[in-house]
């Protein structure tokens, strides 16, 4: 008998359809003997049309106000999947906010980081035999304000329970069957892996590879939680996150992110926070950012294109290749950082699909 914490993403949780039929398989999983705790988040894209609603009020929204209103749409998911699974076995399952189960934050309104889980309400529904279903992606502050832990949060929130709980495994299930040399979309040839290890798949979230959120994966190495991501509609697991590492020395991952922006800093002006990259290139200083962090500033929007792997930067070969080929395609370097696991290259143009594609089956194909 295993302790389960499962996540299901807003894709796996669209409609009243694919929650029947998620509920079938907690179902089957819970009268296999195991105890499972599910995470769910907004159904669909409903978040995202909650933020441009508020915007349609105000240009820059009350911070307080909008996790009040985003963490609305986790709170219907947590209802539906309890329902669903009550249709099936009255009763099975409880839902919880994340303020039920003492999902305590710091006071960063959409961008909380996550203090403590207090979970007593959980453990008590698990000693009761039930099913607990979790709001995703919301916590409550320490001056008791409603919080959301950023755009993808419900990753944080899985982990953290599961470390909260020392449950056995995290398993994260999206519309991917695990984590990829590149994101499947881009490159369609990318390859499954198997087992990717902690530091190398927070390089790869961090660099803005969707599939699992960095301040998840960061939680998950710290607490040594073990993530297993999987395929919300086969059931499968593709990937096991964990401290084991099967490839240290090669190559692993590509990381392709179009949601940057650079400008280019005078002396004397205050840096933005946050940002990712800071550097002089022919005299003049560039800071890149991430979109959403960009805010009032006025950034020109850039990509960057991140190598992963130990040592990665003593690939001289590889990295080349890859400069050679940026080049030939004519898109100018803007800037280049890089650490003993990932070399990352900002571009000032976006890199068309198929040239991703091509760059990452020059590396893994
Ligand atoms: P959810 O809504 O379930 O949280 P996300 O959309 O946040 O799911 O994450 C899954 C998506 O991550 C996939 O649809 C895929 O396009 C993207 N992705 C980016 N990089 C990778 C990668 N290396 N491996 C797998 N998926 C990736
Ligand atoms: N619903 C939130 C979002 O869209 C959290 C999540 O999906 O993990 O960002
Ligand atoms: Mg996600």
């Amino acid at each position: 008998m295993a302790l389960v914490v499962q996540k299901y993403g807003g894709s796996s949780v669209a409609t009243p359809d694919k929650i029947r039929d998620l509920a079938r398989r907690i179902v089957a999983r819970h009268e296999s003997g195991d105890k499972v705790v599910v995470v769910v988040s907004a159904m669909g894209k409903s978040t995202d049309a909650l933020v441009s609603q508020a915007r349609e009020l105000a240009q820059i929204p009350d911070p307080r106000e909008m996790d009040m209103l985003v963490s609305a749409g986790e709170r219907i998911s947590i209802a539906m999947m309890s329902i669903a699974i009550n249709g099936i076995r009255p009763g099975l399952a409880m839902s919880f906010t994340g303020s039920q189960i003492g999902l305590i934050t710091d006071c960063n309104h959409g961008d909380a980081r996550v203090l403590e889980v207090k979970g007593d309400r959980l453990r008590e529904a698990l000693d009761q035999g039930r099913i607990a279903v979790v709001a995703g992606f919301q916590g409550v502050s320490t001056t008791r304000e409603i919080t959301t832990l950023g755009r993808g949060g419900s990753d944080t929130t899985a982990v953290a329970v599961a470390a909260a709980l020392a449950a056995d495994v995290c398993e994260i299930y999206s519309d991917v069957d695990g984590v990829y040399t590149s994101d499947p979309r881009l490159a369609p040839s990318a390859r499954l892996l198997d087992t990717v290890d902690y530091e190398t798949m927070l390089e790869m979230s961090a660099a803005g590879a969707k599939v699992l959120k960095d301040d998840a994966v960061e939680y998950a190495r710290r607490l040594g939680v073990r993530i297993a991501a999987g395929s919300s509609s086969s059931g499968l697991i593709g990937t096991i996150v964990s401290s084991e590492n099967l490839n240290r020395d090669t190559l692993q991952a590509m990381v392709y992110n179009d949601r940057l922006r650079w400008v280019a800093f005078g002396a004397g002006v205050p840096l933005p926070p946050d940002c990712r990259l800071c550097q002089s290139v022919e005299g003049r200083s560039v800071v890149v950012v991430d979109e959403k962090h960009a805010g009032a500033m006025e950034g020109v929007p850039c990509v960057s294109l991140s190598l992963i792997g130990a040592r990665v930067a003593a690939q001289r070969e590889r990295v080349g290749e890859v400069l050679a080929r940026l080049e030939e395609v004519g898109n100018r370097v803007l800037a280049i950082s890089s650490t003993s696991s990932k070399y990352e290259i900002f571009l000032e143009d976006p890199l068309p699909p198929a040239q991703v594609s091509a760059i990452h089956d020059m590396l893994f194909v």
